[in-house]
């Protein structure tokens, strides 16, 4: 079974090849307890995955943290346990060409959409 740090490296490998400005977070006693591992961001979207080894589960602190940021922040925040699966994940939030055609605009609001609140 491969090793969370392996999986990380290569979840970081992927994103990165794909755009993707990635951080890995490093737990301290100085850092927000429960912080997932790697925060994301590509074109305005952001997505926090907390990294696992197959079967390995979150602790009630990262549950909690990841609740907060959906509910509260708005962002994605999930576990991931592959490459493949945080690949999903990448491909949903930032969908290829031929998929972004196929969204409906509910699912993923068009970026750059003009909002009414914001004319003077
Ligand atoms: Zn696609």
């Amino acid at each position: 079974m491969p090793s969370e740090s392996s999986i990380v490296a290569a979840i970081k490998r992927r994103a990165t090849v794909a755009g993707w400005w990635v951080m890995k977070h490093h737990g301290s006693a100085y850092s927000l307890a429960g912080l997932p591992d790697l925060v994301m961001h590509k074109g305005g979207v952001t997505v926090y995955m907390e990294v696992k080894r197959p079967g390995g589960k979150p602790t009630p602190i990262q549950v909690r943290r990841m609740a907060e940021l959906r509910e509260r922040g708005g962002v994605p925040a999930f576990v991931v346990t592959s490459v493949e699966q945080a690949a999903s994940l990448m491909h949903l939030y930032d969908p290829c060409d031929e998929c972004r055609k196929e969204y409906s605009p509910v699912k993923t609001p068009r970026r750059g959409v003009e909002c009414r609140k914001a004319r003077p």
